[in-house]
C-alpha cells in the first residue's frame, strides 16, 4: 500500500512538530513544506524534502493527500483552511473555541464543494479534551464537567498577545486555581466561574517606544482570550524571556463528576502532562491526518470535528488487529 502523502503549511512550532511526528509513522511521507516566508530562509530536518512558497501549493494537487495547516488560530487558519480545502484534505488546530461553529461552516462549504475532508480544531483542547468532555457527559448524564488547564504555556494565547502592535515577544501561562481543583476532585460539584478556575500570567517584551499601559489594557480586555480571567502582565527584557521562558510545557485535566442511577458518586478523569505542548499537539494532528485520508477513501466529504471520527481510523492497524490487541 502506498504511503499517505502529507504537506505542511506554516513552519512554526507545530510545523516542526508535525515534521517530527511524521518520522514516527512509517505509513506516511512528507512531500513538502509550504511557507509564506522566503523558502530558502527555512531549514527543515527531513532529507530530500523541499520548502516551497505557499503560492506553489496548488501545483501539488494530486501529489499531496493531506495538508496539515500549522498557522496561528488568530488570523492564519480562518484564511488558510478554506483556501487549501479547495485542493487537499486538511487538518488544523483552530482553537478559538467561541468561533468554532462559524469556522466549521466556512470550511465545510469549501470542503463540500471540492470533495475534500477537512477535520478542524484537532489537538488536545480542542481535541482530546473535547472527546473526554463528550464521553463524561454521555455516560454520566447527571453531573458536571470541569476542564482545568496548566500549569502551562498556552500557544494560542501567547500567539494572540504576540500579534498586538508594539509586542516583540510574549508567553502566556495558564494556572489552575488549586482550591477549585480540590473541591472538584472531592466530588463537591461546585459552581465555578471562569475566573475562579484559572488565572492567566503574561510575560511580554515590548518593541522600542511601545505604549506599555495601552498594551497591558489591550491584553486584559481581549475578548475570548483574557477578558474573563484575572490576568497579570509582566514586562521583561528579551534576555530574561529567553533564559526563563524558553520551554513549552502544558497539560491539564477534564473531570466529570456525577452520580449513576442509584445515587453512587462516580468521577471520571482524563489528564495530560506534556513536556512540549506543540510536539504533542502535532502528534495528534498527524494521527487525524490518517483518519482524514481513510474517510476520504470511503467517499466522505466536508468539514468534520473530532466528534465525527471513529477512533479506529486514527490507527495504522486494521480493525481486526485492533480487536485482537486493544479491545
Ligand atoms: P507559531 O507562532 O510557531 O507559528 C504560526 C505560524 O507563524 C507558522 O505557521 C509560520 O507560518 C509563522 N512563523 C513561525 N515562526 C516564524 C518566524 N520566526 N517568523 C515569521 N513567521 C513565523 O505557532 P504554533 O505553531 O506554536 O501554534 C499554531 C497554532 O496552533 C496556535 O495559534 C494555536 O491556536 C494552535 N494550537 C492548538 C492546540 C490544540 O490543542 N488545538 C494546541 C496548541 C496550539 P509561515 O511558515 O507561513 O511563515
Amino acid at each position: 500500500m502506498r504511503k499517505i502523502r502529507i504537506g505542511i503549511v506554516g513552519y512554526g512550532n507545530l510545523g516542526r512538530g508535525v515534521e517530527a511526528a511524521i518520522s514516527q509513522n512509517p505509513d506516511m511521507e512528507l512531500v513538502g513544506v509550504f511557507t509564506r516566508r522566503e523558502p530558502s530562509s527555512i531549514h527543515i530536518h527531513t532529507e530530500g524534502v523541499t520548502v516551497f512558497h505557499v503560492n506553489e501549493a496548488v501545483n501539488f494537487k494530486g501529489e499531496i493527500d493531506v495538508m496539515i495547516l500549522c498557522g496561528g488560530s488568530a488570523t492564519d487558519l480562518p484564511e488558510q483552511v478554506p483556501y487549501f480545502a479547495q485542493w487537499f484534505h486538511t487538518i488544523d488546530s483552530f482553537d478559538t473555541h467561541a468561533k468554532i461553529p462559524e469556522f466549521f461552516d466556512v470550511v465545510d462549504q469549501a470542503a463540500q464543494e471540492n470533495g475534500r475532508v477537512s477535520i478542524i480544531s484537532v489537538g488536545w483542547d480542542p481535541g482530546l479534551f473535547s472527546l473526554n468532555r463528550l464521553l463524561g457527559e454521555s455516560v454520566l448524564p447527571a453531573g458536571s464537567t470541569y476542564t482545568f488547564w496548566g500549569d502551562g504555556l498556552s500557544q494560542g494565547h501567547s500567539d494572540a498577545v504576540r500579534r498586538i502592535n508594539g509586542v516583540k515577544h510574549a508567553v502566556q501561562y495558564t494556572l489552575p486555581v488549586k482550591e477549585a481543583v480540590e473541591r472538584v476532585r472531592n466530588g463537591e460539584n461546585p459552581e465555578l466561574s471562569t475566573r475562579e478556575k484559572h488565572a492567566r500570567e503574561c510575560w511580554v517584551v515590548l518593541e522600542d517606544g511601545a505604549d506599555q499601559t495601552a498594551i497591558e489594557t489591550e491584553i486584559k480586555e481581549m475578548p475570548n482570550y483574557f477578558a474573563e480571567y484575572d490576568t497579570t502582565v509582566h514586562f521583561i527584557s528579551e534576555e530574561e524571556l529567553k533564559q526563563q521562558h524558553a520551554g513549552m510545557p502544558h497539560g491539564g485535566f477534564v473531570i466529570r463528576s456525577g452520580e449513576s442511577g442509584d445515587g453512587d458518586k462516580q468521577i471520571l478523569e482524563f489528564s495530560l502532562k506534556l513536556e512540549s505542548n506543540p510536539m504533542f499537539t502535532s502528534s495528534v494532528l498527524v494521527a487525524y491526518a490518517r483518519a482524514a485520508y481513510k474517510l476520504a477513501g470511503m467517499g466522505v466529504k466536508g468539514a468534520k470535528t473530532v466528534f465525527d471520527i471513529p477512533f479506529g481510523l486514527l490507527s495504522p492497524k486494521s480493525p481486526a488487529e485492533l480487536r485482537k490487541e486493544l479491545l
